[in-house]
């Protein structure tokens, strides 16, 4: 069991069983877009503007309290729903919107970190590395053994319906937190920077 918590503690739960899990850090910039959004950036990213994230089943995630405080943004309507605490823009996971696939991305900010390689391994995959932002960039590593376990992971979740299980999603397959989805200008200042009036190579 793997405590889950956010940084005041208003939201707790954890990860049961011994599933399929991924350990992944992702320099992708709607990852560092999700940071810059709850202004945790600096606690968040490592020095090349990864995140760290363990990827397992939904139907393995608890929680005991604070589900009142999830609340979820979206980068564009097509985009990941990005999970964090309203009581202090904690990230939490990410998700597809399609229950079915349960899987979530949790962030290492809601982890405990001190825990995370005797109860997950000390394999741990880079993807997206393109979009890092130190120099040297660091070197895509593990990305087909992160896909094959990904697929695992989905597989596992439909295996006698277990994505139901989901704390995350209800009955209906709505998510249980309301979503905010940024305009098109918003998801641009939170990748690129202020563009506003500058000429923008990422158009
Ligand atoms: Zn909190
Ligand atoms: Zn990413």
């Amino acid at each position: 069991m793997h405590n889950i918590q956010c940084q005041c503690g208003k939201l707790q739960g954890h990860i049961v069983g011994n599933g399929i899990s991924s350990r992944v850090v992702c320099y992708c910039a709607d990852c560092q877009a999700f940071a810059r959004y709850l202004e945790c950036a600096d606690r968040v990213l490592d020095s090349d503007g990864g995140t760290e994230i363990l990827q397992v089943a939904q139907h393995r995630v608890r929680f005991t309290q604070g589900l009142e405080h999830l609340a979820i943004m979206r980068l564009g309507s097509k985009g990941l729903l990005r999970w964090h605490t309203s009581c202090c823009n904690t990230p939490v996971g990410n998700t597809l919107s399609n229950p079915r696939l349960g899987f979530i991305g949790l962030i290492h900010s809601s982890l405990d970190r001190s825990a995370l390689e005797k109860d997950f391994g000390n394999n741990i995959a880079r993807v997206n590395v393109d979009s890092a932002t130190g120099t040297p960039k660091p070197g895509q590593k593990g990305l087909f053994g992160t896909v094959l376990r990904f697929i695992a992971m989905i597989i596992s979740a439909r295996v006698g319906n277990r994505y139901k299980q989901s704390p995350l999603f209800t009955r209906e397959g709505e998510p249980v937190a309301p979503v905010t989805t940024l305009s098109r200008e918003q998801r641009k200042t939170l990748k690129y920077g202020d563009v506003t009036g500058q000429n923008n190579a990422h158009n």
